[in-house]
């Protein structure tokens, strides 16, 4: 890929004004038409160089660009090899400067553009007409990050910091990309440098396992923290209680917390099953998006005594002969 010399091209001084640009290329446009020099190969192409030139220097901001490229440009070609330490001349990621532009191959393209000016304006294929908006540059992407909550914060909701790498305006050059004549030495003419934003975002209560919460141009992937007492579906909560073969048989109470931190005081009737379920209605997951609150469940399991002394097995044949 060769350097093309667009002034050089348009027979202007660097210095030339708007109008003489215009000027000069009118003339250039007008001499190397096609229409006018049918089967001139040549000045077909001399028609397609000119026409490049003034793509770019027509606009302010390729022109700019394309200024500041110009001296780059040689300290580029100057350097003696690839790797770290070769040379004193500045790494330059062009890519960077002109918001990844295409960096296609070396052919020219089908649009009758260099390559070179693919590569530094032609921003990936699809030019923007002249006027038009300008491509953005490294515009901050959409980022989604896992955040891992517990079952309590899903019920009562909760904050967090995050860091999101974020793009930030060079403290050096303060965007510009240059510096006096040369190019920001900190951002490489980038005029941005890689950051991180803290964010301090909400996530309210009702979330579950796969919930998004959108804060602040985030979008938060909710991953429930496993919970061995606590078993989610949907925004039913189901939990397990463990009650002795006595207490199964008689009845009893069983107390505990729900995950909302709410003391609760559940009466277990004589006679209860083993897996019997009791549902506490509204205690499950609060209501969040238009959906009701989920249902808390709590499952008995009975456990049964073990290491019984010859008198609880005397008893234990007793009951078992009542039964028969
Ligand atoms: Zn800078």
């Amino acid at each position: 890929m060769d350097f093309k010399d667009y002034y050089k091209t348009l027979g202007v001084p660097k210095t030339a004004t708007e109008k003489e640009i215009k000027q000069a290329y009118r003339k250039l446009a007008r001499e190397n038409h096609p229409d006018v020099n049918s089967g001139d190969k040549n000045a077909e192409k001399r028609f397609q160089e000119i026409n490049e030139a003034y793509e770019v220097l027509s606009d302010a901001d390729n022109r700019k660009k394309y200024d500041q490229l110009g001296s780059q440009w040689r300290n580029a070609g100057a350097r003696r090899g690839p790797g770290p330490g070769a040379g004193g001349g500045v790494e330059f990621d062009f890519s960077d400067l002109f918001g990844g532009g295409g960096m296609g191959g070396g052919a020219e393209s089908a649009g009758g553009f260099s390559s070179f000016f693919e590569r530094f304006f032609g921003g990936g294929g699809g030019r923007q007409p002249r006027g038009g908006p300008q491509p953005q540059p490294q515009q901050e992407q959409p980022s989604s990050v896992d955040v891992e909550v517990s079952l309590a914060e899903c019920y009562s909701g909760t904050t967090r910091q995050l860091e999101i790498a974020s793009p930030q305006v060079c403290p050096q050059c303060r965007g510009a990309g240059v510096i006096g004549n040369g190019i920001c030495p900190v951002c490489r003419g980038a005029g941005k440098q890689q950051g991180t934003r803290r964010l301090e975002v909400r996530i309210p209560a009702g979330v579950t396992q796969g919930s998004k919460v959108k804060a602040q141009g985030v979008t938060m992937v909710i991953q429930v923290k496993p919970d061995p007492d606590y078993e989610i579906k949907g925004r039913d909560v189901i939990r397990k209680t463990n009650v002795d073969l006595y207490g199964a048989v008689l009845g009893s109470e069983v107390n505990f917390r729900t995950p909302s931190g709410k003391e609760v005081s559940l009466k277990v009737p004589p006679e209860s099953q083993n897996g019997r379920s009791f549902r506490l209605s509204g205690q499950g997951l609060p209501a969040a998006a238009g959906k009701p609150a989920g249902d808390l469940y709590v499952k008995l399991e009975v456990s049964l005594p073990t290491k019984l002394t010859a008198r609880e097995k005397e008893l234990f044949e007793e009951l078992a002969r009542l039964r028969a």
